[in-house]
Parts: C-alpha cells; structure tokens; sequence
C-alpha cells in the first residue's frame, strides 16, 4: 500500500510555525492583512476563498475582501489594484483568475507591485523563479508541491522528476523550482510523444494537466512518488484529481489524494507569504 501523502500535516506544521511568527509581528505593532480581489462569485473562488478564511483565522491573519461586479470594466480593475497597491496596510494580495472576458489578464496581472504579489502571478515574480532570486513570490500551488514532499522527507537533489503541464501557475514554475532544487527535471505537455515511457523512467512524477484521471497504471511503476495537483469534476459530480487514483496508488510508493492532497497546502503557503512580505518590509 501506498503512503499517502496527505496535505494537511505540511499544512497544519506551517500553521503552528506562522503562529509564532504572527506574535512576533503583532508585538513589533505590524497586523498581517491580505487584499482579496475577487470579480463576480465564481464557486471555485468561493470555495477556495472559505478555505483561505479558515486558515488565517487560525494563523491570526487579517483579510480585506475587495469584490468587484462581474460585469467590471478593465479600469474599475486597475483602479482597485492601484488602491491596494498604495495600502502599506495591506502587504499582500491575492487575485482571483481566470479574469473575466474582456479584461486584459497580462494588464491586470502586472499592475500588482512585485511586492504584494503573493501568488506570483506579475513577470517579475516568474522570473525571479528562473534566477533563483528572492523577489516577489512563487505561485502558491507549485511551491505547495515541492513543500509536500519535502515535509515528508523526500530528497529532490539528483532526482528524476516529470512534470505534466506547462502552464504559467503550475508546470513551468514549478519544474524551475524543481531545478532549483538540483533535480533533473522533463516538462511533458500535449505534443509530447511517448509520455508513458517518460513517466515510467521518473523517480517523481507531478501532475498539472487538468483532465480527470487521465495519468493511469500505464504511466507508473513500483517505487515512483506521484503527486496529484489536478482538481476536476468526474462525470459522477466526485472531486477527483489528474491521477487515477485507484489504478495507480497500489503501484506506487507514495501519492498525494485529491481532495486533501496538494490543495490542502495551497493555503497555507499563501499565509507563509503574507507573513514573508511584511517581514521583508520591517
Ligand atoms: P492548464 O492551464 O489547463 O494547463 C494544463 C497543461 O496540461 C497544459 O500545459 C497542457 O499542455 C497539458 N496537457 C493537457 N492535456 C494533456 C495531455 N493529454 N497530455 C499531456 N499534457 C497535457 O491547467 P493548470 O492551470 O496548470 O491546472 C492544472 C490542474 O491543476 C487543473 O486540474 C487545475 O484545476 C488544478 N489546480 C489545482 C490547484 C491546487 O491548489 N491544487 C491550483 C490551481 C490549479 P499544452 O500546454 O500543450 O496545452
């Protein structure tokens, strides 16, 4: 049987760490506050939204909600990021994308100071990823999947790891990370050929693709590490990740769980930022 690599011990050990870290600040006069920026009430913003709330309640974290008509202008956007980038009492924020239709993604995303940009989503942040320098922030979620393994102890250095996915929030940040970390790292994506046999030859494999179970048995091997970011909707309404899970866990040496894999930490990095940011600003 496979060990479960669930995401709620990384993340509740964050948390007992932040709250220290949270007195310390709040001694010094300094109140951690996060900007949320929301437009419209998608429900996977909602939802993620309740668990961001739950955690910083928990860390003692203040939030400021900034929620715009979904029908807002680009301009009615930017004002809001102007507002929050002249806050010095909000050290972070957090904005929710997709954006809709209509508002221009790269405008917004770069309008947000570097500094405040705790999901690395601004240019200036990605590539401090590819320099390995200590500006901005990295996405949450791709430093959630480096912070799940190595809260349960697995060496990256050396290693052979496949991520799957490129995109800008997960695949490409995260393979960077990786690299930083001293693994040898292969990016898979929808043209590459022969992606079974890729997987198979990793010691780690991360799934960032966005399709219900479609990493099976024929991808892995006895001894892998599998980690699962995936979070899609099977045809029977079950949240399930990009690895199919029954198929692949009594193959494998460890798996993270969709739910409380990979998601579980997400939030908890978010908070590790906004106790960072007001740090570097002391
Ligand atoms: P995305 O932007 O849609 O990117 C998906 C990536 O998968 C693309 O690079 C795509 O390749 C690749 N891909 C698609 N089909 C493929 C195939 N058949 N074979 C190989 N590669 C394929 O998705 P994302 O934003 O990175 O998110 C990935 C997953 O993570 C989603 O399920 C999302 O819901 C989930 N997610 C989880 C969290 C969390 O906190 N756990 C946070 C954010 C997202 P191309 O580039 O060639 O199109």
């Amino acid at each position: 049987m496979a060990t479960l690599l669930k995401g709620i011990n990384a993340a509740n050990k964050i948390t007992e760490d932040l709250i220290e870290e949270v007195k310390v600040l709040n001694a010094k006069g300094i109140k951690p506050c996060l900007a949320i920026l929301r437009i419209g009430e998608n429900a996977d913003d909602l939802a993620y939204e309740r668990g961001i709330e739950s955690r910083f309640k928990k860390i003692g974290l203040d939030i400021k909600k900034f929620v715009l008509d979904v029908d807002s202008k680009q301009e009615d956007v930017l004002k809001t990021i102007d507002i929050i980038n002249g806050d010095s009492n909000l050290q972070g924020c957090l904005l929710f994308r997709p954006l809709p239709k209509g508002i221009d993604d790269n405008i917004i995303r770069n309008a947000l100071k570097a500094e405040k940009d705790l999901d690395g989503i601004t240019d200036i942040s990605l590539s401090a990823i590819f320099t390995n320098s200590d500006v901005g922030f990295a996405p949450c979620t791709a430093e959630a999947c480096i912070e799940l393994l190595t809260h349960y102890n697995y060496e990256l250095t050396g290693k052979n790891i496949v991520v799957v996915g490129r995109s800008l929030v997960i695949g490409k940040p995260v393979a960077m990370m990786l690299v930083n970390e001293n693994a040898t790292v292969t990016i898979c994506h929808s043209k590459t050929k022969n992606m079974e046999e890729l997987c198979k030859k990793a010691d780690i494999v991360i799934a960032a693709v966005g399709k219900a179970k479609m990493i099976d048995k024929n991808y892995a091997l006895k001894g892998q590490i599998f980690i699962d970011v995936g979070i899609n909707v099977d045809e029977a309404g079950n949240l399930v990740g990009d690895i199919d899970f029954e198929d692949v866990e009594p193959l494998v040496e460890a798996i993270s769980p969709v739910p409380r894999g990979v998601g579980s930490v997400t939030t908890s990095i978010l908070a590790r930022h906004l106790v960072k940011a007001c740090k570097r600003n002391i």
